[in-house]
């Protein structure tokens, strides 16, 4: 079967929302809505790398577009639609068919639409998405907004995701494979946080990242951080480790002003909210437990480390 029929077979249903030309020209066309700006993000994914060889094709084909739905949503936008860019060592149609299931599936549940890509061959499973969103213009929540005496929050739980890589075969496998890109929660925090990240190389690391961009500090008290009663059962070192630099979670990390966080409270969230903290002029990250300085290193995921 030859790359048309792969792409006809498997990648070339019917387009969730508005695409003026999806797949099977040079290119997809799409009109921007007036007063928006374009949010565009790709990320890539490769076997025996980023997921075990062995990953269900359904939940590669659910995770690689969720992880970039996340970063869509993580700058408070609308996701709109993705691009598959495949490279594929030999043509497995089991493995396409669940692989291509899982994308729909998650494109389906948050109303995006494939619209292109492309279909090669190559010694390595290498899977990059492409995805694309909208947003009013000069609305976007950055990294970079953070002021002192703002609430730094977490949605969800963090560290189940690590819990689930340790523990293959636990339900908490499902975080791993399946994250939820928090989009209704995204979406609801433009106008009202000061700055989003979403957290995909564990909560230390992308919370820092903010720091940085923000050029502020932060106390996070860590009997506050969000964990599953899994999780929290472990001896304290370890959970904390879960909880800061377990990776691949997909929960957003984000400041909000304590009047902005009454306002957010009053809406009707799909997601559990936890402050873990508030920003500080001091610069650096502090951690307390019940109070007392805690002097703790954790760094999350870096490749080429
Ligand atoms: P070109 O040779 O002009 O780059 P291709 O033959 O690579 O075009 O692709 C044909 C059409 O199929 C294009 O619209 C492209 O976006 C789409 N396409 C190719 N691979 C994929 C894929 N894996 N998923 C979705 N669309 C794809
Ligand atoms: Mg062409």
């Amino acid at each position: 079967m030859a790359e048309f029929s792969i792409i006809d077979t498997y990648f070339n249903r019917k387009n969730a929302n508005s695409v003026d030309l999806g797949v099977g020209d040079d290119s997809a066309l799409l009109t921007p809505p007036p007063q928006q700006q374009l949010v565009i993000c790709a990320d890539t994914s490769v076997a025996g790398w980023h997921f075990p060889l062995d990953t269900h094709p359904h939940a590669i084909g659910w995770k690689s577009v969720a992880v970039n739905l996340s970063d869509i949503v993580a700058m408070g936008a609308k996701p709109h639609s993705i691009l598959l860019a495949l490279s594929l060592p030999q043509i497995d149609h089991g493995w396409l068919k669940g692989f291509s299931q899982g994308l729909y599936d998650c494109c389906d549940q948050f109303g995006v639409s494939l619209i292109g890509g492309d279909t090669t061959q190559s010694p390595h499973l290498t899977i990059t998405v492409t995805a694309l969103g909208w947003i009013e213009s000069g609305k976007a929540v950055t990294r970079s907004g953070a002021q002192p005496g703002d609430f730094i929050c977490v949605s969800g739980t963090v560290g189940d995701a690590a819990y689930g890589l340790r523990h293959l075969g636990h339900p908490l496998q499902k975080r791993l494979d399946y994250p939820s890109p928090r989009c209704q929660l995204g979406q609801q925090l433009k106008g009202l946080a000061t700055s989003m990240i979403d957290i995909s190389d564990g909560l230390a690391q992308d919370l820092g990242h903010i720091l940085d961009a923000s050029n502020a500090g932060a106390i996070v008290h860590l009997e506050s951080l969000p964990v599953s009663p899994e999780v929290a059962k472990l001896e304290q070192e370890k959970k904390w480790q879960l909880a800061l630099a377990g990776g691949d979670d997909y929960e957003l990390c984000f400041t909000i002003s304590p009047h902005n966080y009454q306002l957010l409270m009053q809406q009707k969230l799909d997601v559990n909210l936890t402050i873990i903290g508030q920003i500080t002029q001091n610069l650096g990250l502090t951690y307390l437990q019940n109070g007392v300085n805690c002097s703790i290193q954790f760094h999350g995921y870096q490749h080429f480390a």
